[in-house]
């Protein structure tokens, strides 16, 4: 018998959407910048998200759809349409499949399966954000992608008009942060099943720095729990878990992809870590951007001094506290041209820019 979790699987369905209320992005992302959301809607069923979406489209009203705002910077003219944010909260756990509603927060979700014996997720703790935006940047972690336990996806597609169900196929799921859904706004998730492994131990545990954290070899296991405590604990002492009272988790994440080159410009020195990919060579943006000068915690002296590097991760652009999306962009426009300057690299951003560039 599947087993229904509820009801505090989402961490946003609360917002209170009042004719007379403004809502900005500032207080829909987890980088706390962005301006006026012109009409805010928030979806808690798969049906209503459709019909949010489809009434809106029949309106010719720009729709952005959101989930946890943690991969996301809206410019400071906000937006002058429907934002639907994706707040439904179905979780259900059925032998090693587990259907999540898109609303659902992924630790939320990370945590419910971890604890009812099921491996497969434990790597990926401590991610913040919804379910539902996970397929779009296939979300990965510590070795670990999203994609690798992804069975389906329900979306709707606002050509067709349809509600399709696809397997990991259709996704176009790439290993640089790739899927169809990025750079469109075609199809709206709805909700994402995933297949794990009833077993108390983790998989293959990837991540040189987290094995050695486990006291164990690379490509070892180690009680899912275990897993999941060490991620956790790995990642806070980068920043990189969402806590309101910390400017460095401030963000989204890592703002900088990891640059994949075809040839490796001479500018880059033979002590620079490189990976081998399909289409080159991959090397680390962090490591790029502190030999070009950016040190943990840059940005005080720059511009308004309200976005800086975080103190413990070099790709987190932060906010320090009154930051507008201006000077964000402005920060990471004198990163990249620091970058470019000195190794010939162009940056690109790896989270979603709307209505707003550098
Ligand atoms: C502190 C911190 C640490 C992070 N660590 C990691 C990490 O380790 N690995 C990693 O991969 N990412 C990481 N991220 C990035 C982020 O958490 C993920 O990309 C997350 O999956 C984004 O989900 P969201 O619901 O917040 O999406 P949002 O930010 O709300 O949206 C992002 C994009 O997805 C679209 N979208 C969202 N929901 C839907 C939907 N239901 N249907 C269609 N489109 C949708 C939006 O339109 C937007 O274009 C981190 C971010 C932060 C702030």
């Amino acid at each position: 018998m599947p087993r229904r979790f509820r009801p505090e699987t989402c961490r946003w369905s609360d917002v209170i959407t009042l004719p007379d209320v403004t809502v900005t992005f500032a207080e829909l992302t987890t980088m706390r910048v962005g301006g006026p959301v012109a009409e805010l809607a928030v979806a808690t069923s798969a049906a209503h998200a459709v019909d949010l979406v489809r009434e809106a489209d029949a309106a010719k009203r720009p729709v952005l759809v959101i989930g946890g705002g943690s991969n996301l910077v809206v410019g400071d003219v906000g937006w002058d349409g429907r934002v639907v944010r994706i707040a439904t909260t179905d979780l259900d756990i059925d032998g090693d499949l587990v259907r999540a509603g898109a609303g659902v927060d992924w630790d939320v979700l990370v945590e419910a399966t971890t604890a009812d014996g099921l491996a497969g997720l434990e790597a990926l703790s401590g991610i913040p954000g919804s379910v539902g935006g996970t397929p779009v940047q296939n979300v990965g972690a510590y070795g670990a992608l999203t994609s690798d336990v992804l069975e389906s996806v329900s979306v709707f597609d606002r050509e067709t008009g349809d509600v399709e169900s696809w397997g990991p196929e259709r996704c176009g799921f790439g290993v640089h942060r790739q899927s169809v859904f990025k750079h469109t706004d075609r199809w709206v998730i709805l909700e994402v099943t995933y297949r794990l492994r009833r077993s108390p131990q983790s998989g293959p545990v990837k991540y040189a720095g987290l094995a050695r954290h486990l006291g164990i070899a690379e490509g070892g296991t180690a009680p899912v729990a275990d897993v999941r405590a060490a991620v956790i604990e790995v990642r806070r002492s980068k920043g990189m878990v969402l806590d309101a009272d910390d400017h460095n988790t401030w963000s989204v994440g890592s703002f900088f992809l990891n640059p994949v080159l075809p040839e490796l410009p001479a500018a880059i020195p033979a002590d620079c870590p490189r990976y081998p990919d399909p289409a080159g060579t991959k090397v680390p943006a962090a490591w790029l951007i502190e030999r070009a000068g950016f040190a943990p915690g840059y940005g005080r002296e720059f511009g308004t001094g309200t976005v800086a590097l975080s103190t413990r991760h070099t790709l987190a652009v932060t906010n320090r506290g009154g930051a507008t999306t201006a000077d964000v962009m402005k920060f990471a426009a004198h990163v990249r041209e620091g970058v470019e300057t000195r190794f010939g690299v162009r940056l690109t951003p790896e989270c979603h820019l709307v209505n707003c560039s550098f």
